[in-house]
């Protein structure tokens, strides 16, 4: 399972922080935030993702999912299509 970046920013004492989700050992979700080298900025950046919501086709309902703002919008949600949101 692959992180989620959320956010990449620089504080007042200019230390760059990423801000993600991973899964810990017991396999739940959690938040997390990690000192980076200036230099790795732009590759998080691009692996930033954001938080979006689309109707699912099959079922109708509501789902939200993260992504870049290079991968497509799934059109069917988790419980109806898993493997669309395997990285
Ligand atoms: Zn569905």
């Amino acid at each position: 399972m692959s992180k989620t970046i959320v956010s990449v920013s620089k504080k007042k004492n200019s230390v760059w922080r990423v801000y993600y989700f991973d899964y810990d050992e017991d396999n739940l979700l959690k938040f997390y935030t990690k000192r980076i080298n200036p230099l790795l900025v732009w590759f998080y950046r691009l692996k930033k993702q954001r938080l979006f919501s689309n109707t699912c086709d099959e079922c109708l309902n509501e789902f939200k999912f993260y992504k870049t703002r290079f991968e497509k919008i799934p059109d069917r949600c988790m419980d109806c299509d898993p493997d669309l949101f395997k990285n």
